[in-house]
């Protein structure tokens, strides 16, 4: 196998690209925005959108095996590129991940412990479903939300959700209960072509503005929660006949039970601090993964802290680069909008 192509061409497909050179591998993004930050650093793109039939023929003739960067590919593309040629993770993986109330209960339904929740389809419902959680709840967007977008707090009776169903968009919602927890924490795991399921330590995960600022290592919970981590992220693996890398969510109560959050079937955010902090990355893992190759354990040489380099935090990195442990790493990016990810850096401790 040479070729790895890679949907998507943001920092994550950027980083996958960096981890496959330094195995060998060649790699093409299909991205539709040119000179992308995956684009900059692998060995070709092809430009176009990520359901045009005719460039996910292309990308499969040029390809031996297929992957993808974020979750909202459509199915049908990567039902249709699975076909020709092997596809990780699975079709089943963004199905489950695309829609907030299937995969809540794909997570139930593997014993998983989520939210209360109810699917929204109108204002009445929505109002009936507050009564049910006594007016405090989180209403999300089933669809296409991520970094906070798409969502409204109801904090008390007193929130009002007159017009609230039409300020989202009028679109299918979730009402999820609103979880009181401690702290939150993501797990980082991945399962091989041959069923090998290996995981790194948990991270403690700080946001700002619904974007993730920061992530800790190791996490301040008990051995008990850890183990309870790894063993829902490898009944999730399982579930889905998963390969490649995964990230989970998780909310921590104050006696440590977990909540899971969200499934993410692509590396993580809060798994950067791999690259600074483990032998092998989360990007290289992924890439182990999808190709066939043994996976690392997840060994971890360092306690450390990834912090995330948003808009006009990049004119921070002189500073960042004179500090002896910070590990920098730069998407890219030209124009550094307010909310935009820039880059990362991860100090060690
Ligand atoms: P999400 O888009 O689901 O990752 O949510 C973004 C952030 O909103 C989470 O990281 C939490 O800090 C907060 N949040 C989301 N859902 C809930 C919930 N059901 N209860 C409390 N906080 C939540």
């Amino acid at each position: 196998m040479r070729t790895i192509g890679i949907i998507g061409g943001g920092q994550l497909g950027r980083m996958l690209a960096m981890a496959a050179a330094r195995l060998n591998f060649r790699t093409i993004v299909l991205e539709p925005q040119a000179d992308c930050p995956a684009a900059q650093v692998a060995n070709g793109q092809i430009v176009a959108a990520y359901d045009d039939e005719r460039a996910l023929e292309e990308l499969a003739a040029a390809c031996d095996v297929v992957t993808y960067e974020f979750e909202n590919v459509p199915v049908s593309a990567a039902e249709r590129l699975a076909r020709s040629r092997p596809v990780y993770p699975p079709a089943k993986a963004l199905e489950v991940s695309q829609d907030r109330v299937v995969e809540k209960q794909f997570l139930n339904g593997c014993g998983i412990e989520t939210a209360r929740f109810h699917a929204i389809g109108s204002q009445a419902e929505l109002e009936h479903a507050l009564a049910d959680f006594s007016g405090i709840g989180v209403l999300k967007t089933r669809r296409l939300g991520y970094d906070g977008k798409g969502q409204r707090v109801f904090r008390d009776e007193s929130d009002k959700a007159a017009g609230a169903f039409d300020a989202l968009g009028g679109v299918p919602l979730i009402l999820e209960g609103f979880v009181a927890f401690e702290r939150e924490i993501s797990i980082i795991a991945a399962r091989g072509i041959d069923g090998t399921i290996a995981c790194f330590d948990p991270a403690e995960n700080i946001h700002r503005q619904g974007i993730l600022h920061t992530s800790s290592v190791p996490a301040l919970i008990n051995e008990a929660t850890a183990v309870a981590a790894r063993s829902a992220a490898g009944a999730v693996l399982e579930a889905l006949g998963y390969v490649g890398v995964i990230g989970m969510e998780f909310f921590v109560l104050a006696d440590g039970t977990l909540i899971a959050n969200e499934i993410a079937p692509r590396v993580h955010n809060s798994g950067h601090w791999t690259e600074a902090a483990c032998v092998v990355s989360q990007f290289e893992q992924h890439i182990r993964a999808i190709t066939g190759l043994p996976l690392s354990n997840g060994a971890r040489h360092s306690g450390c802290v990834m912090q995330n380099l948003i808009g006009d935090d990049i004119n921070g990195v002189p500073a960042w680069l004179a500090k002896p442990n910070a590990f920098v790493h730069l998407y890219g990016k030209s124009e550094a909008r307010p909310g935009r990810k820039m880059g990362h850096v991860t100090w060690l401790r």
